[in-house]
């Protein structure tokens, strides 16, 4: 199906030719036409399905369309972000007619970029406005006058309360990621915002997840909604291979390190952690052993987090670490890996992690490093997933008992593989999935260099002897009686 059947006009059709897309995607073809039609609309889509133009294509067609201003000599879009020190341009300005909100800055920017892409022979303009850089060349954008704006709700919020702009004009809001918007406590901000915006007007809701707080969200500012939804997990599942280490929390370091000095194939990698001190120790560390790597997170400045990024997409630096929230619509493509030094808490979250490699057909990897700890998180996950995920063997020895760990959340220091049996016992009988050991296998006797714990103790006696007295001790200093025969938790669900 051409996007030419979505009846997009000719400068819209010109743009996408111009990216290379020969066929919409499934969010594309259920959302374009109701969009188009004028109807409220409620997307349960994830990033990477290619819902940013589902919203962004239409929407530049009902402004251009009804749009006084445009005409065939019209000048081409503007920049979405104004030029330091210029001096503001003359000419009327315009009412806002479309507002996007989205929860992060990286998220703002890309839509911004799309509608750039996708709007530059419309003639509409447009602006991107987030918080943590100076408010005043957002503030002459505003003041020169845009069609359309995409804004977090926070820098949004405070440049009306600042009467920067009034949204009295506005005929179509977008919330994107809505779900995360509420996760990050943006509720209250929504609702001041859409108090400022007409009544009468199309509201479009994207969600990757449909808790029932969304559904509350949008019962209050949807009317009639159409649903459409595009299996969350469906990307991931077709186009990423995963895989799993069962690895103590402070033998991540040095399995992460050795992985990438040794797979080839690990040429542009995405490296989540669930803290930030958790995503700059990692940095840390691969840069020492002259890994070229950077972090993204929200202690670091927007240039800081701007440049980081820039260098990862174009291919200078090979690693980039971040959190989920910093990552949250990342954009880049031909990502080979993504790498779970953590498990997320939240099961969707593995799923939005994972779908930013294998993207547009692509194959990608994803691999996860999952500690004792974490064993509830992968159940939830493969719940999700409907399926196990295979386990990779690794030889990255424990090291002895040190009251620090160097893992992310402080858990509870070291834990008997147990995957390891998993993957001995199941692994390579499941259903044709590959028994663990095959790649990335860490060289017999290896062990975490840097600032492991390691250093910390000598341990003496056969290697035998060692072990049994590193559990022995830890058994006892953690108090945790038969840890090895734990019963495991949810043993029901997930096939387990
Ligand atoms: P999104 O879900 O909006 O973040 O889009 C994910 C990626 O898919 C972006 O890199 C888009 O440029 C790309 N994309 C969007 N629509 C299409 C399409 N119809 N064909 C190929 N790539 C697309």
């Amino acid at each position: 199906m051409p996007f030419k059947t979505l009846r997009l006009i000719e400068p819209l059709l010109r743009a996408v030719q111009a990216q290379g897309y020969e066929i919409p995607t499934d969010i594309q073809k259920l959302a374009i036409p109701y969009v188009l039609e004028g109807k409220d609309l409620l997307g349960c889509a994830q990033t990477g399905t290619g819902k940013t133009a589902a919203f962004a294509l239409p929407i530049l067609q009902r402004l251009h369309e009804s749009s006084p201003a445009h005409a065939p000599s019209a000048p081409p879009a503007a920049t979405t972000h104004a030029p330091r020190g210029q001096a503001q341009a003359s000419g009327p300005r315009r009412p806002i007619r479309a507002l996007i909100m989205t929860p992060t800055r990286e998220l703002a920017a890309q839509i911004g970029e799309s509608f750039r892409v996708y709007g530059q022979h419309t003639g509409l303009k447009h602006t991107v406005i987030f918080g943590g850089v100076k408010q005043g060349p957002q503030t002459q954008a505003l003041h020169r006058g845009v069609d359309i704006l995409v804004a977090t709700p926070g820098r949004l919020l405070d440049l009306l309360n600042q009467r920067v702009f009034v949204l009295n004009g506005v005929e179509i809001l977008v919330l994107d990621e809505a779900d995360r918007m509420l996760d990050m406590g943006f509720i209250h901000d929504i609702r001041r915002v859409v108090s400022q915006i007409p009544t009468k007007r199309q509201t479009l809701m994207f969600s990757a997840t449909m808790p029932k707080e969304i559904r509350a969200l949008a019962n209050t500012l949807l009317h009639d909604p159409v649903s459409v939804k595009v299996e969350a997990d469906s990307p991931a599942a077709d186009t990423v291979e995963q895989s799993l280490y069962f690895v103590e929390m402070h033998s991540k370091p040095a399995l992460l390190e050795q992985l990438l000095m040794q797979d080839g194939q690990l040429t542009r990698a995405l490296i989540f952690t669930r803290t930030k001190h958790g995503a700059d120790r990692v940095a840390r560390r691969l840069s020492q052993a002259d890994i070229s790597t950077e972090a993204i997170h929200a202690n670091k400045s927007q240039n800081a987090r701007q440049r980081a990024l820039a260098n990862f997409k174009a291919g200078k630096t090979r690693v980039l670490v971040a959190s989920d929230i910093a990552a949250r619509g990342l954009d880049v493509d031909d990502i080979s890996h993504v790498i779970n030094y953590d498990l997320p808490h939240e099961a969707e979250t593995y799923v939005h992690r994972i779908g930013r490699t294998g993207r547009a057909g692509h194959q990608g990897k994803a691999i996860s490093f999952c500690s004792e700890e974490q064993r509830d998180d992968l159940h939830e996950i493969e719940r999700l997933l409907g399926k196990r995920i295979p386990v990779l063997q690794h030889s990255i020895k424990a090291p002895p008992p040190s009251p620090k760990t160097d893992g992310d959340q402080g858990g509870r220091p070291g834990f008997q593989p147990r995957g390891g049996q998993r993957g001995q016992r199941g692994g390579g009988q499941r259903g044709g999935q590959r028994t663990g050991g095959q790649r990335g296998q860490a060289s017999p006797g290896s062990q975490p260099a840097g600032d492991q714990p390691a250093q910390a103790a000598q341990p003496t006696g056969s290697p035998e002897q060692q072990k049994d007295e590193f559990w022995r001790s830890r058994r006892k200093r953690l108090d945790l009686g038969g840890w090895g025969q734990k019963k495991p938790r949810n043993r029901g669900r997930g096939g387990r």
